[in-house]
């Protein structure tokens, strides 16, 4: 018996759940190294209403777990770790998981895209109770509210311009007075009554015990502190995807590291691996479009391993 498997699912979001649940029901019985923690963006949200199939909404940590075991149900099986390394350059792919080695036909890349974060213990603590990083997640928590949004690049423009359809007030907070965002965009945002622009300042602490209460700034220019009162906060300062493993096998876009795939499919530059949901895309960034990408990596992930087996097959005929 072969310890090569069919196919190994790297990542445990909607992607990769979403590609492991069709690939088992395929019986291809598939290896989901889902992360050491699993779950992906949506375990630092909270509710979540604009998934399909949820009319009253669903906390984030509770769809994860309802994604894993319905592939779960269907024979997919999980480690619960982290991959160290992988070598795509030749059949079986090979993965690995500290001294752990795996093997497989084929393989799909799920590992997703990690919102930057300031980086303070307090933006930590009130995760999910306030501080967010996705405003078509959020921002309908916050109508009749004041939110502070932190960045100013086009997705800051986009979020506080998102938000103000639902808040009172947007507080726009950047540590510069020139923007990183295209001009329409700071137009756009300029142009809205509810934003207010807060320049030259860096967020140093979110207040509140158990929701945000305020955040404490300091002016980047004067050394000086102040407060500002708001609902919630959230940090659009950019998402990093999680490919440092892959760049050296995987085409990729120069400078942001977000990988290739070609055409409408998921098929990257080597035939056999391939590349679902936010590692592939930082334009939709949604769990819906997440799942429908690792359903089509897994759908891609089954026609190439059957048409290698016919080529095998028809190789193995006497002539
Ligand atoms: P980005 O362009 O990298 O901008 C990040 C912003 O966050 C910058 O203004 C940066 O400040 C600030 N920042 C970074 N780290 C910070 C920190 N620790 N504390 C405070 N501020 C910090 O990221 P993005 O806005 O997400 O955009 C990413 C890409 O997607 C861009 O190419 C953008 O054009 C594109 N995008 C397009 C649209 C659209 O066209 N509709 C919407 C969203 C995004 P500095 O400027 O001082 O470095």
């Amino acid at each position: 018996m072969s310890d090569v498997r069919n196919v190994i699912v790297i990542g445990g979001g909607p992607a990769g759940y979403t590609a492991a649940l069709y690939t088992a029901r395929a019986n291809l019985e598939p290896l989901v190294i889902e992360g050491f923690n699993w779950g992906g963006q949506l375990m630092i949200t909270s509710d979540v209403e604009n998934y399909p199939g949820y009319p009253d909404g669903v906390l984030g940590p509770t769809m994860m777990q309802d994604f894993r075991r319905q592939a779960e149900r269907f024979g997919a099986e999980f480690v619960t770790d982290d991959v160290t390394r992988v070598d795509f350059s030749e059949r079986p792919f090979k993965v690995w998981v500290g001294d752990d080695l795996y093997e497989a036909e084929a393989v799909i890349v799920a590992t997703g895209a990690s919102a930057r974060q300031l980086g303070l213990e307090s933006e930590q603590r009130l995760q999910g109770r306030g501080v967010s990083y996705c405003a078509t997640c959020d921002a309908s928590f916050f109508r009749g509210k004041v939110v502070v949004v932190v960045g100013g690049g086009d997705s800051a423009m986009e979020e506080a311009t998102f938000i103000s359809r639902f808040a009172s007030k947007v507080y726009l907070v950047h540590r510069r007075d020139e923007f990183r965002a295209s001009r329409i965009m700071v137009d756009r945002a300029r142009a809205d009554e509810k934003i207010e622009f807060v320049l030259n300042k860096v967020v140093e602490e979110v207040l509140g015990d158990t929701s945000v209460t305020g955040v404490r700034l300091r002016d980047t220019v004067t050394g000086e502190t102040s407060e500002l009162e708001t609902d919630g906060f959230f940090v659009a300062i950019g998402h990093d995807p999680n490919t440092a493993l892959f760049l050296d096998w995987l085409d990729h876009e120069p400078g942001t590291g977000y990988l290739l795939t070609k055409g409408k499919g998921t098929q990257t530059n080597i035939p056999g691996v391939f590349a679902a949901g936010d590692v592939q895309d930082h334009v939709y960034r949604q769990a819906v479009t997440a799942a429908g990408s690792g359903c089509a990596a897994a759908l891609d992930a089954e026609r190439f391993l059957a048409a290698e087996r016919q080529r095998r097959a028809s190789e193995a005929q006497p002539v």
